[in-house]
């Protein structure tokens, strides 16, 4: 599906651009297929590079910008924290963000269907999607935070 997926939009951006960059873009393609669920432009880089030693970092943020424009990924961007970007056919789930870190988790969230329904009843808007964000810490965060402050209390001491 995801081959598929990637030949159409590949077809879109290269009716649109001019093909020079195209092994490029294609390298790029091929990163992001391996890529976690949720990845920036710096992990795609590193994987980049070791193929082809001469792509910039700014080109693969121009690609991945390009990638959100047609419709093949989703970005996620919360304050300072890195851009994020997913495959925009990965859908039905929500985010946890986590600001110590900065990763991405994913959650389920049936309470959202009964809030869409909901809203088309009550407000007449006809809702075509929904992502719910929740912002805080990891529990990893949340160990590394506590064992912090526990450091800061015994050198108080
Ligand atoms: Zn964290
Ligand atoms: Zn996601």
């Amino acid at each position: 599906m995801w081959g598929k997926l990637t030949m159409m939009v590949q077809g879109v951006i290269d009716s649109k651009l001019n093909r020079r960059n195209t092994k490029q873009r294609q390298l790029i393609l091929e990163i992001m297929e391996q890529a976690d669920e949720h990845f920036d432009a710096e992990q795609i880089y590193e994987r980049v590079r070791q193929m082809s030693p001469s792509i910039s970092l700014s080109t693969v943020y121009r690609n991945l910008q390009l990638f959100t424009k047609v419709g093949l990924l989703r970005e996620h961007q919360f304050n300072s924290m890195r851009r994020r970007y997913e495959i925009a056919t990965r859908s039905g789930h929500h985010h946890l963000m986590c600001i110590g870190c900065g990763r991405i988790f994913e959650f389920r969230c049936p309470s959202s269907e009964g809030l869409k329904t909901r809203i088309t009843r009550e407000e007449g808007f006809r809702v075509t999607d929904a992502e719910v964000r929740l912002v805080g810490y990891c529990p990893e965060c949340q160990r590394r935070l506590s064992d912090k402050n526990a450091n800061a209390e015994l050198e108080r001491r």
